[in-house]
């Protein structure tokens, strides 16, 4: 069997030092934000050139605090993508705001700068772009449109930790963005997790004071927050894992160039391509084929796990049909949804088993074009 993402090899590669730092946590008594959590956050905020990271229980709980923080609520509204994973527009639902969807770029999959402007009301306050499947979003154009009508940039980097745009890290780019931990993320731990990134150390200090209950002196609340907090455990396994994740996601890279070569030659897959000025970490290698079904089929007759990333755009959820939104309304993202699918990508797929993904899938288009 082939793993969509080989998570058991991956930590059994780093299993005596994670083991080391476990024992170390429970010998020490603190296990909730503390000594771990602190280093943790101080190396993310060094390693991507922010002044401070805020670590939080998990990747939504990233957006929802962010958001909450920026004082984002019921009357407001903020753009973001149809083509992302449920959380990046759940978490505008949850203060009580309305996302407002934009179609994505053909060759991204990220939010579409051009489409941005004309959605922007006097209620819109910020922009949510996602760094879709590893790729970062047009960050220049998004921020000039929203230092022009003044709105918040918050980055959805959950699936993007150590990609860059033009040579800066994704995380540093817009006013907050928010990661996740979450196992099959490129940095994820063995549970859940999540931290925010930002400069603007008012936001800081309010996301410090939001994830522990609104408080700033402990039994003092001037706020109503929340219980978000990262635990000493994950910081101490994360902490081994950022040593590791500039060489992983370069195994990520040296994998996804092999199956573009591999598949290069059918043109019955599209192939996903990585814009100008932009490092991609391939949280996930996605391929588009108009006969995904015969692709998936075959992929799991020989035993190799895939996935549809995502079958259903946001603005067709049921959970949104007071939107008002109808099929249509976005074409590339609803074609996305409809061809595209990953196939097994990790820093652990070895290359056998990766040529074995790629015969499979040319044998299967060569039958397409006999008949
Ligand atoms: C995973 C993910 C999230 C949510 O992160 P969790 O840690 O699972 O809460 C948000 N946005 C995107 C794009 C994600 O991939």
């Amino acid at each position: 069997m082939i793993q969509l993402i080989e998570l058991k090899e991956q930590f059994l590669s780093v299993k005596h030092e994670i083991l080391k730092e476990i024992e170390k946590v429970l010998e020490s008594g603190q296990y909730v934000l503390g000594p771990k959590v602190d280093e943790l956050e101080k190396k993310i905020a060094k390693k991507l050139g922010t002044l401070d990271a805020v670590s939080v229980a998990n990747g939504t709980d990233a957006l929802v605090l962010t958001l909450d923080a920026y004082g984002i609520g019921p009357g407001d509204e903020v753009i973001t993508s149809p083509f992302t994973f449920f959380a990046s527009a759940e978490a505008v639902s949850r203060v009580g705001a309305t996302p407002v969807f934009v179609d994505v770029d053909q060759e991204s999959y990220t939010l579409d700068p051009l489409k941005i402007e004309d959605k922007i009301t006097p209620a819109t306050k910020a922009i949510i772009p996602i760094h879709l499947f590893g790729q970062p979003a047009d960050m220049d154009e998004i921020k000039k449109i929203a230092k022009k009508h003044q709105l918040i940039v918050i980055e959805d980097a959950c699936q993007a930790f150590g990609a860059t745009y033009k040579n800066q890290p994704v995380g540093s780019l817009g006013d907050a963005a928010c990661f996740s931990f979450f196992p099959t993320k490129n940095l994820g731990t063995v549970g859940d997790g999540g931290i925010i990134t930002t400069s603007d150390l008012n936001l800081a200090s309010k996301l410090r004071n939001l994830r522990t209950h609104g408080t700033t002196q402990k039994y003092f609340h001037n706020s109503i927050g929340y219980n978000s907090r990262l635990d000493e455990i994950h910081a101490a396994i994360l902490l081994v894992l950022l040593d590791k994740i500039d060489e992983w996601n370069e195994k990520r890279n040296d994998l996804a160039a092999r199956y573009n070569k591999g598949l290069g030659t059918s043109n019955l897959l599209k192939l996903p391509k990585i814009k100008e000025n932009r490092s991609h970490i391939f949280h996930l290698y996605c391929v588009g084929s108009t006969i995904r079904e015969k692709m998936l089929q075959t992929l799991q007759n020989h035993d190799i796990h895939s996935g549809i990333y995502y079958p259903l755009c946001l603005h067709l959820q049921e959970v949104y049909s007071n939107l008002s939104y109808k099929k249509g309304d976005f074409p590339i993202a609803e074609d996305l949804s409809e061809t595209l699918f990953a196939l097994p990508m990790s820093p652990f797929l070895s290359e056998k088993d990766q040529d074995q993904v790629i015969s499979i899938l040319l044998n299967e288009v060569d039958n397409q074009d006999g008949c």
